[in-house]
């Protein structure tokens, strides 16, 4: 059979209007990124809809002979108002979209990646407007170890000295690279010729940090972030792994600047 309608329940995670007037819209279920045509122009009642965060069941008219998916109808599911109201909320949604699309759902991990999003998303009207960004830099450290880009934050990766013992620190992570160098170790690599400017330092309340951030809250991740006196140095950190996990930069982030 080359065509059917099939049912899917996931997140719209993004929509581009085409110089026609059609839409484009980028849908995530735990089935796959689904990249969606909705034809018609702004009286389309599926417009409102299919609109970045709406958790919606959908249907979809597919034609596989040539490969082409068709929005058909949609039901909404969850609203998040908040972030309509909210920037940096918005912003923080916009991100964390942006990584979940560019990685492919953490290389393929689309139950999960619709879970964590999804639970961002509840999450962020508790938390506070200047606190938003770090909510979304939680998301995006607990999102590197599905895709078995987590750093170790116990040892040095090159030397497998462990970060608790004396001199070992502060260690650095090399901007580009995915692994927490020691004191010694990373000044080799300076020595080497790497620029001390691409060496992001990592000291013990980084690694705190780093550790209380994964499995707790979005919002219980953010306060702990923003107490922190290494805030600075966790949000590089972050940024670094996350775009050297999307290959390349993400131009949600850069709006945080
Ligand atoms: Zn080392």
């Amino acid at each position: 059979m080359a065509e059917r309608n099939e049912r899917y329940r996931g997140l719209f995670l993004h929509a581009k209007d085409t110089a026609r007037g059609d839409r484009i819209v980028t849908f995530l279920c735990k089935e796959g990124i689904l990249s969606l045509f909705l034809f018609g122009g702004p009286k389309s009642s599926l417009r409102s809809v299919a609109t970045p965060y709406i958790l919606a069941d959908i249907e979809v008219y597919r034609d596989r002979r040539n490969d082409f998916s068709k929005l058909t109808g949609a039901t909404i599911l969850e609203t998040f108002d908040s972030l309509h109201t909210s920037f940096s909320h918005m912003q923080a949604a916009a991100a964390a979209a942006e990584f979940v699309i560019r990685t492919s759902a953490f290389g393929g991990e689309y139950g999960l990646a619709l879970q964590m999003i999804t639970t961002l998303l509840r999450e962020l009207p508790s938390i506070e407007e200047d606190s938003a960004p770090y909510a979304m830099y939680a998301f995006l450290w607990n999102a590197l170890a599905p895709q078995g880009l987590a750093p170790d934050i116990s040892a040095c990766e090159h030397c497998g000295k462990r970060f608790t013992e004396e001199g070992s620190l502060p260690g650095r992570l090399l901007a580009g690279e995915r692994s927490f160098l020691c004191a010694r170790c990373a000044e080799e690599r300076r020595r080497q010729g790497f620029p001390a400017s691409a060496m992001l330092l990592i000291d013990a309340m980084v690694l705190q940090c780093l550790r209380e951030i994964l499995d707790v809250s979005y919002s219980q991740a953010a306060r702990c972030m923003s107490a922190n006196p290494s805030l600075l140095h966790i949000e590089a950190i972050i940024e670094s792994l996350a775009e050297s996990a999307a290959e390349g930069p993400l131009q949600s982030l850069r709006l945080f600047h």
